[in-house]
């Protein structure tokens, strides 16, 4: 007997409304203004962290709250509200991405120093994989960290790395052993060591009050004791956390389209043309129609990815397919949610016009949609 799929309790509701109240209060009308100034407070660090939000699925023992990841799902999805891409990016970085293989593979003296810290928003924290030369092609990584007694020296640089400017701890990719993947591995880095430099932040298309710097790397000594799980399994683990930056990536798509559709359906009511709303236009009516049932189809497959992720099953497949599906249709959204607002939707002081730059780095960053197309590929068996 089939039973409902209702993957949302009152908690996870309750949490939901306290993360929108949040972003449409505390940050939602600073979003322009940050986006102009290329940043946002560094202060929403500690913030977030006073609010739970890095911690969420992390281990109540450093500072997490050990919540399952529905209410992660929902913490993304209000995050939008915040109605600033690049600080929702800078955000899940913090508490999605670079800190969820510390908590993972973390011995308890790097949690005690790296983790805790992060979860609070007291340490600002990047995850560095990317390079000049190795960008889709993990397995190229050229950054190398060499052994010198107890220490590991590191030279190399690392690219697009989002919170890179202010990162206090990198966690980050480095070849210590052959050429491939079977010769890469994870370290905690901490951005104080000499011979590292941020050296230059990128100016990007959108999200603009996200930092995204090029780093270098130049005989940096640090502890072996920095690596992070088993040495030269980097490229597995690595693996692994893309999957929670998959995911992430996917319900940030989701959630960008709702607020396109909500806002665009709003001003297609209020904008008159020939005699009657824009929105009542056939075409626009049906193109309306096509994309939230297109938006709902995205929900349900990512949800799908998200339940199989949430049970700790094998979930790489869904979570490919949800990241290409959603974020690919999040640009014809866009572009669509765009047209309707004729020379409005040009505008940058309007919401639509921010969010047809944010989307489009979605098919980008944390994997391509050809990369996503490849692994799908390939689990099909093809
Ligand atoms: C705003 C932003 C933030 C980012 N943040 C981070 C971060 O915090 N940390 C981090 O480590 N990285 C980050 N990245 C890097 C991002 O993950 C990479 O840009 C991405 O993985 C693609 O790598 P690349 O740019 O080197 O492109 P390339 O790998 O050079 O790819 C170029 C093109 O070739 C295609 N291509 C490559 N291989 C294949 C193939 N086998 N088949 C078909 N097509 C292929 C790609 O799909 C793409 O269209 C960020 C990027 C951006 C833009």
């Amino acid at each position: 007997m089939p039973v409902a799929f209702e993957p949302f309790t009152e908690d996870h509701q309750a949490f939901r409304r306290m993360v929108r109240q949040f972003c449409e209060r505390e940050l939602a009308p600073h979003a322009r203004a940050w986006d102009e100034a290329g940043a946002f407070p560094r202060e929403l660090f500690p913030r977030f962290g006073e609010l739970g939000l890095f911690g969420i699925r992390h281990p109540v023992a450093w500072g997490g709250s050990g919540l399952d990841y529905w209410s992660v799902v929902a913490y993304v999805e209000e995050l939008a509200r915040s109605r600033s891409a690049g600080l929702a990016m800078a955000m899940l970085v913090q508490g999605e991405m670079a800190t969820p293989v510390i908590a993972d593979l973390g011995t308890d003296e790097q949690k005690r120093e790296f983790l805790l810290p992060a979860l609070r928003g007291e340490k600002v924290a990047a995850l560095a994989v990317s390079e000049p030369d190795a960008g889709s092609d993990v397995a190229a990584i050229r950054t190398t960290a060499r052994r010198d007694g107890g220490d590991l020296v590191v030279n190399g640089a690392k690219t697009w790395i989002t919170n890179g400017t202010r990162a206090d701890v990198l966690t980050l990719a480095v070849r210590t052993g052959e050429e491939g993947h079977g010769g890469l591995s994870l370290m905690t880095f901490p951005t104080d060591v000499k011979g590292f430099t941020v050296s230059k932040k990128l100016d990007k298309i959108g999200n603009h009050a996200s930092d995204t710097a090029l780093l270098f790397f130049e005989d940096c000594r640090v502890p072996r004791r920095f690596l992070l799980g088993e040495e030269n399994q980097g490229f597995v683990h690595l693996m692994q956390n893309f999957q929670g930056e998959r995911l992430a990536a996917a319900l940030t798509a989701i959630a960008a389209m709702d607020l396109m559709l909500e806002d665009t359906v709003g001003y297609g009511r209020d904008r008159r043309a020939f005699g009657r709303p824009i929105v009542s236009m056939q075409v626009w009516r049906h193109k309306l129609a096509e994309h939230r049932s297109a938006q709902e189809a995205a929900r349900w497959l990512t949800y799908r990815a998200a339940d199989l992720f949430n049970r700790g099953e094998p979930a790489q497949k869904e979570i490919s397919m949800a990241k290409l599906f959603a974020c690919d249709l999040a640009q014809r959204v866009a572009y669509d949610c765009m047209q309707l607002h004729g020379g409005m939707g040009y505008v940058i002081e309007n919401d639509v016009a921010r969010a047809w730059r944010d989307v489009r780095v979605l098919t980008i960053a944390g994997g391509t949609s050809e990369i996503m197309k490849e692994i799908v590929a390939k689990l099909e068996g093809l």
